[in-house]
């Protein structure tokens, strides 16, 4: 039977907490991405949550929490740091990756003594969360790899026979994962960017590190893993300067070979591209985030067989678009 979509009234978010409760899995928004959910405390549910996605068993799951003692429950011990930072970005786009309590399951954790803790600030989410009466362990609400899904039809779309309700709050307000922060050594290190940009971090703790994402063993194991890639190839442009004439030179070239192709750029830059065809990705890198996954998905829709997108600033939002650019691109940088 397919999922049904249902508006997020009380009386919805009751039952899908009942789903939850009896060890199923539901979808829901929050404001980065929809999120997959299951009690945190049930390893059945928790295979579950795998096997509706595809993921791989040593990726492990974020543990979405409505309050703040529930993340002292779910970890050893509380770092002044992360007390600093929750005080600044809880409920926000903020995971913080903490020594785990034993009660936490392993399959959460993919076998790590560490689990990562995330409040997010969607309404919904929180009420979900707070009437399941249990922390819930959510991965995005998508195939493994495919574009993470910004709306409920994108979650319909990837797992429509899967799971019984996706919880509809509309589109994503901010479009991006979270950024993940790993607490649990001697020195903070930044696993993965996100909407939480690493200047507002370093502004509330001082120095953190940046994990490097490529080479030797991945400091968070989902870094090692082809993510949010549409079906056609993706070109990213990475040279933030001076890039509209290899773009146009790539996309020409595209053409002539009857490719379809189309080019994600800002709103104002589309004149740049005369004729060509684009998708407008707003004003400003924030609204560039927030269209990210729904453009990669249309394109594929529109039957385009290139998706070439414009390079970005690294500063603030733009290192989280960057990245995600970079996994979905596979090695295609013009
Ligand atoms: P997703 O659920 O798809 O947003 O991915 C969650 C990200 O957090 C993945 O990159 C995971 O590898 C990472 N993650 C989750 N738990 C931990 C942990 N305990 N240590 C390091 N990374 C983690
Ligand atoms: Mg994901």
């Amino acid at each position: 039977m397919n999922a049904k979509i249902l508006k997020p009234s009380a009386q919805n978010i009751a039952l899908c907490a009942e789903e939850i409760q009896k060890g199923g899995v539901v979808a829901f928004p929050t404001e980065t991405v929809y999120g997959l959910g299951a009690n945190v405390y049930d390893p059945l549910a928790i295979d579950r949550i795998f096997e509706v996605k595809g993921r791989p068993a040593d990726n492990p799951l974020i543990v979405h929490v409505s309050s703040f003692w529930q993340i002292k429950n779910l970890t050893h011990s509380l770092p002044e740091k992360a007390v600093a930072l929750a005080e600044k970005f809880m409920p926000g786009a903020l995971t913080l990756v903490l020594n785990k309590a034993e009660n936490v399951p392993d399959k959460v954790t993919a076998g790590l003594s560490t689990v990562a803790v995330r409040m997010p600030s969607n309404k919904i989410a929180l009420q979900l969360i707070e009437k399941s009466g249990v922390p819930v362990a959510a991965p995005s609400a998508n195939r493994s790899g495919t574009p993470s899904p910004t709306s409920a039809k994108h979650v319909f779309s990837d797992l429509k026979n899967k799971i019984p309700y996706i919880l509809n709050g509309g589109q994503c307000r901010i479009g991006i994962e979270s950024t993940v922060l790993d607490l649990s050594g001697e020195k903070p290190l930044i696993l993965r960017t996100g909407a939480v940009s690493c200047e507002d971090i370093v502004g509330v703790i001082g120095a953190v590190g940046v994990a490097a994402g490529s080479s030797g063993a991945p400091a968070s194991p989902g870094m090692k893993y082809r993510h949010y890639a549409p079906k056609a190839p993706l070109y990213f442009s990475a040279y933030y300067n001076a890039m509209q004439q290899s773009i146009c030179a790539f996309y020409d070239d595209a053409q002539a070979q009857g490719k379809n192709p189309v080019i994600l750029c800002l709103t104002t830059n589309q004149p740049l591209y005369g004729a060509r065809q684009t998708i407008p990705m707003g004003d400003c890198f924030n609204a560039y985030a927030h269209k990210l996954y729904a453009a990669l998905r249309s394109a594929d829709a529109q039957k385009h067989q290139t998706i070439i997108a414009e390079g970005v600033p690294s500063e603030g939002v733009g290192a989280a678009i960057i990245d995600r650019l970079i996994k979905a691109c596979g090695g295609n940088i013009l």
